[in-house]
């Protein structure tokens, strides 16, 4: 199982003593051909911040992009999560839906309104979907098993090309329950690969300490070990697999992006995944909550490194089955270059919160079915009778933290501006080595 080799990788965070243009392009001539060295991925990040950053960003940029067309073409894969359940009993600093949040609203969508969501989404021709839900028991034990049952049995051409969960890290047990029931992956994401910062920033709940078979926190369990450990069980499970660090949570950014390359490179040659390891770029943004907002000071100014972190993780994993995955956590520009340079999987439309496409989903459905489904909706709220903008704004009141939102539409054109197109569905795409 895997183990943060955390000597070896903070004497090489901290041996970093940043990079000459000179020896940048050198060291991006050789990555043309292998993957980038642990020591120069921690070069190239002690390059930010200082006065030649633009310039070598932007040869870093531009190598990455030659790979990337080399080993993805100009195509881009797509994944829409679907709330499930905003109820949480973890506790994480940077998120709007931990437990202690006593501001934030709390929802759980049926069977239905997920279904009639998901269809909305795989419609569009949005490839996989992905559920989520807080570290919530009952989401985990009793409704993700069925939701998945369910949507996989759509009928083509609504199936989805993958259908991915995100919660709590499981058990093996837990994990081969889910694939049976038709899960293809988890998306699990470590936050952190220093213990000592994941402990701070994580106080309570299943995140904190784990849990056993039975779905019980485990007493004085090590949650960040259960977590870390959470790919191998899923792997045995015979699930696909992600890995991401939160993006300037630790203020060792080095630290934990050598960290992730090297999971990613762990689980690669450990399990040899059929499909793409998916490596994550989460960051976090404002909650829908300010008054109990708890989140962490960004240190990293994001928007400025968030390409550069995608060509980084690409030029490190050059040789593997991955697929570096930025999200519409940032702003539009910024994610579309790091898809541009470096992203074979990525989000168009998002919304994060139980609901959140719900409105627009019911403009395809039956008459008296969208009429039952407002009224059920009226009495979630109260039996208050709310306009369709509005109860769009009370269900984005719901959500995990604020996120950058555009019809898929709107996002496809914008990427197929900077020359990146859709994979079809039936065309999932075959990777060849570099
Ligand atoms: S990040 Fe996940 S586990 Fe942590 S508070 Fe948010 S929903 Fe809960």
């Amino acid at each position: 199982m895997y183990q943060v080799p955390v000597d070896e990788l903070r004497t090489t965070s901290s041996a970093a003593v940043g990079i000459t243009l000179k020896e940048a392009a050198y060291i991006l001539d050789q990555a043309q051909h292998r993957p980038l060295l642990p020591t120069e991925l921690s070069e190239f990040i002690g390059a930010i911040n200082t006065p030649d950053f633009e310039k070598i960003k932007a040869v870093v940029l531009d190598c990455s992009a030659s790979i990337r067309t080399r080993k993805y073409g100009r195509s881009v894969t797509t994944l829409s999560p679907v709330e499930v359940t905003n109820r949480c009993a973890s506790n994480c600093d940077f998120c709007g839906w931990r437990a202690d949040n006593t501001q934030m609203g709390r929802l759980t969508i049926d069977e239905e309104i997920v279904d009639i969501q998901a269809r909305y989404l795989l419609e569009k021709g949005i490839e996989d979907i992905e559920l989520v839900g807080g570290d919530d028991i009952r989401f985990v034990r009793d409704a993700l098993p069925v939701l998945l049952r369910r949507l996989r049995s759509l009928a083509p051409p609504t199936s989805a090309r993958q259908l991915l969960f995100c919660t709590m890290a499981l058990t093996e047990t837990q994990y081969q329950t889910l694939a049976a029931c038709g899960a293809d992956g988890m998306i699990m994401w470590q936050e952190t690969y220093d213990e000592a910062v994941y402990n701070q920033n994580i106080s309570r709940g299943p995140k904190a300490y784990g849990i056993d078979d039975d779905f019980r926190i485990v007493k004085n369990g090590n949650g960040f070990l259960f977590r870390l450990q959470s790919q191998d069980r899923a792997a045995r499970a015979g699930l696909n697999l992600s890995v991401g660090a939160m993006l300037g949570l630790n203020k060792d950014v080095a630290f934990d992006v050598l960290a992730t390359v090297h999971h990613a490179r762990y689980l690669c040659t450990t399990y040899a995944p059929v499909r793409p390891l998916i490596i994550g770029m989460p960051t976090w943004n404002k909650i829908t909550t300010p008054e109990t907002d708890n989140r962490p000071e960004q240190l990293l100014d994001i928007e400025e490194c968030f390409s550069f972190f995608a060509a980084l993780y690409l030029l490190a994993l050059s040789d593997l089955n991955v697929w570096v995955f930025p999200t519409c956590r940032v702003s539009m520009a910024s994610h579309i270059e790091a898809v541009k340079v470096a992203g074979a999987y990525t989000s168009t439309e998002v919304r994060t919160g139980p609901g959140g496409y719900l409105v627009n989903a019911l403009r395809n459905v039956e008459p008296k079915v969208r009429q039952t489904i407002i009224d059920n909706m009226h009495g979630e709220f109260g039996n208050e009778k709310i306009s369709a903008n509005a109860l769009v704004k009370r269900l984005d009141s719901f959500e995990q933290f604020q996120h950058y939102y555009y019809p898929h539409e709107e996002f496809t054109r914008a990427l197929a501006v900077a020359g990146i197109s859709l994979t079809r569905r039936d065309g999932a795409v075959e990777l060849p080595a570099v």
